[in-house]
C-alpha cells in the first residue's frame, strides 16, 4: 500500500506524483510547545546545522506577492494588460505574453526589484541567524531573495540553486556569465512609461545577440555561471563535513512544488545516517517520515511563531 488510508484523503494526481501522506508520512500529533522543546534541544546538541529554505520562509517574513500588495504595486500594469489570469500576484505577472522587450522589462525590472534587491523581510532572518550562533551553518535555497544574506548570513555559506533576482543571462543560455542587473533595473523603472522602457535599455546578450532573461531556473536554458559552480563546491564540501557529525537538518518552509531540492535530500539523509536528525517547519506541509522516530520534528504551525518561539527557547538555554 502507498497511500495512507487513514489519512482519507482523495489521492490526486498531485499527491501521487509527490508522494504526500504515503504510509510513511505523518503529521505528528505532539504537542506544539512539547515539539519546539524537542527542536530545540536538537539543535543544542547539533555542531552542524544545515538550512533548507523555500518560499515558505519568505513568506513567513513577511514577503508578499499578491493581493493587497500586488494591487497597490502593479495598478499601473493592471490597467494596461487588465487582471486577466496573469495580473493577479507577481509569479503570474511574469508569464504574460508581452507585446514587445521595452514591455517585458518594464514590468521584469520592477517586479525583479521588488522582490529581490529592495526586498528587506529580514527581521525573522535575524532572529533565526541569531539563535544559531556559534554552530556550523550553511544554507540550501531555493530562494532567489537573497534575504538570509541581506539578514547577515556570509554568501560563501549559502547556495541558492534557483537564481537570482538580481541577475540576467542570455534568454537562450549560450554562454555560461550572468550579469548583475540592479543597476539597470532602478534606471528601466526610473525612464519607464506606460509601462515600457525606453528601447536602448533593452539588454541585448553580448555573446549572440540575443534577448536576455532573468537568472532564474524556469526552463533548460538556466545558466549555471562560475559563482553557482563555486557555491555548490562550498555545498558538498559543507555536507562532507557534517554527514557523520551531530547534524540537525533546519528545513523553513519548503513545500511540494520543487521537493527534490531540498524536501527529498533532507529525509533520505536523515534516513540513512542516525547522528542526523530533521527539524521540519512549515504551516502546513510538515508531515514527516514516522519511520524516522524521534529523530524527525515536523512543526506545522505559522513559522513566524514557531522560529521565534525555537530562537526564544535556545536563548533561554544559552543563558543559563
Ligand atoms: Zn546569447
Amino acid at each position: 500500500m502507498i497511500f495512507n488510508r487513514s489519512s482519507k484523503k482523495k489521492v490526486s494526481f498531485e499527491r501521487f506524483l509527490t508522494c504526500e501522506y504515503a504510509r510513511d508520512y505523518i503529521d505528528q500529533n505532539t504537542p506544539y510547545t512539547e515539539q519546539i522543546e524537542k527542536a530545540a534541544q536538537a539543535i543544542r546538541e547539533a555542531d552542524y546545522v544545515l538550512l533548507g529554505a523555500g518560499a515558505g520562509m519568505s513568506a513567513a517574513a513577511g514577503a508578499e506577492y499578491g493581493g493587497k500588495y500586488f494591487e497597490e504595486h502593479f495598478a499601473e500594469f493592471q490597467k494596461l494588460y487588465g487582471k486577466g489570469p496573469y495580473m493577479q500576484d507577481m509569479y503570474s505577472a511574469g508569464f504574460y505574453p508581452f507585446p514587445d522587450e521595452e514591455s517585458r522589462w518594464g514590468l521584469w525590472s520592477h517586479l525583479a526589484l521588488l522582490a529581490g534587491a529592495d526586498l528587506d523581510v529580514t527581521p525573522l532572518h535575524k532572529t533565526l541567524l541569531d539563535a544559531l550562533e556559534g554552530k556550523k551553518l550553511f544554507l540550501l535555497s531555493t530562494n532567489a531573495d537573497h534575504q538570509f544574506e541581506k539578514a547577515g548570513l556570509p554568501s560563501v555559506q549559502v547556495f541558492a540553486t534557483q537564481g537570482s533576482y538580481k541577475r540576467i543571462q542570455c534568454a537562450r543560455g549560450c554562454h555560461s556569465k550572468t550579469y548583475d542587473a540592479v543597476e539597470l533595473f532602478r534606471q528601466m523603472e526610473r525612464e519607464r512609461v506606460n509601462g515600457k522602457i525606453p528601447g536602448e535599455l533593452v539588454p541585448k546578450c553580448p555573446v549572440c545577440g540575443g534577448p536576455m532573461a532573468m537568472n532564474l531556473r524556469v526552463d533548460d536554458h538556466f545558466v549555471q555561471d562560475e559563482d553557482w559552480h563555486a557555491a555548490e563546491e562550498r555545498f558538498s564540501r559543507f555536507l562532507s563535513e557534517c554527514v557523520d557529525q551531530k547534524t540537525v537538518l533546519l528545513e523553513l518552509g519548503v513545500g511540494f512544488n520543487t521537493p527534490t531540492i531540498i524536501r527529498f535530500p533532507f529525509e533520505k539523509l536523515a534516513r540513512e545516517q542516525e547522528n542526523i536528525s530533521l527539524i521540519r517547519l512549515s504551516r502546513s506541509k510538515a508531515a514527516v517520515p514516522a519511520s524516522l522516530g524521534d529523530r524527525a520534528i515536523g512543526i506545522n504551525a505559522d513559522m513566524a511563531q514557531s522560529i521565534t518561539d525555537l530562537a526564544h527557547k535556545l536563548s533561554e538555554s544559552r543563558k543559563e
